[in-house]
């Protein structure tokens, strides 16, 4: 029906070259591990293993390498909404679930709820069988260095396959020094994420608040819809977050169709994608 598409991303907050470089290599890999599942098993299954490859990795910002919270602990948002029949599930502020995006997978799966936070999330996984961890797994020397040094990222990844089905995923730590108990746009359907078989999916990344304010992947999702291209789609929607509330990010994005397309207005931004 459609041409395969994955595109994976791994932030848009590095702040040098030198850590873009090393965020590109871990989105490389990402892009490896999720492309077989979408050869294999489609969207859904390439969107999670792609995030879940990032979880763990160091040099990103979801699970392991996730940064520190004013408090100096580590709480973790992901999501996952697949096209078909918008179904979606997500988790806040988890300190101690060692792949959050398989927990927003198993919310997802279990279809009572959309959104568990906190202590909550963590019981329904100790309770689904998802694994859990000690909080100190996601520490690592360079987020304990960059405790007060600003730095906002994500991880998230979106695909179409060859059904036509679109998924999207993210997972991310939010960003450094943010308070206890803060809750980005990354767990939150339509402001960090979406996906529709009507039009694709979409993935944002950067200050959440901003995402949140303008529900910027729903936005985005429905231009898709109202025939706007891929690319324009994308691009517009990074120029609206700057010109509505002066806010820094990117997005990738993929259509029912396969096309692919990313902006951002930062620096830099890890991103890489493959279509059939
Ligand atoms: N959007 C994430 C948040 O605000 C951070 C990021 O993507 O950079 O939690």
């Amino acid at each position: 029906m459609g041409r395969a598409a994955l595109v994976v991303h791994g932030g848009a907050g590095a702040p040098n070259q030198e850590e873009h470089g090393e965020r590109q290599a871990a989105v490389d890999r990402a892009l490896a591990a999720g492309w077989p599942e979408l050869e294999r098993s489609g969207a859904l299954h390439a969107v999670l293993a792609a995030v879940r490859w990032m979880e763990d990795e160091p040099i990103l910002n979801a699970g392991i390498g996730a940064c520190l919270n004013s408090e100096g602990e580590i709480e973790l948002d992901a999501g996952v909404m697949e096209g078909a029949q918008l179904r979606a599930g997500a988790v806040g502020a988890v300190r101690d679930v060692r792949h959050p995006v398989d927990l927003a997978r198993a919310i997802m799966d279990d279809g009572r709820h959309v959104l568990l936070v906190a202590g909550g999330a963590s019981r329904f996984a100790r309770e689904h069988g998802v694994e859990t961890c000690d909080p100190s797994v996601f520490m690592t020397e360079r987020q304990l260095r960059n405790f007060r040094r600003e730095g906002v990222d994500t991880v998230g990844a979106v695909a179409a396959d060859a059904e036509g089905r679109t998924a999207v995923a993210v997972s991310t730590g939010g960003y450094t020094f943010k308070l206890p108990g803060r809750v980005g746009d990354s767990p939150l359907v339509g402001a960090g994420f979406y996906a529709d078989d009507a039009a694709g999916a979409v993935c944002g990344t950067g200050h959440g608040e901003g995402f949140m304010r303008l529900v910027l992947a729903h936005l985005a999702v429905v231009e898709l819809k109202h025939g706007m291209g891929a690319q324009e789609v994308a691009k517009g929607a990074i120029d609206f977050l700057r010109r509505k509330v002066d806010g820094e990010g990117g997005v990738i994005l993929v259509t029912k169709a396969g096309e692919v397309a990313a902006a951002h207005n930062t620096p830099f931004m890890a991103w890489a994608s493959r279509t059939d």
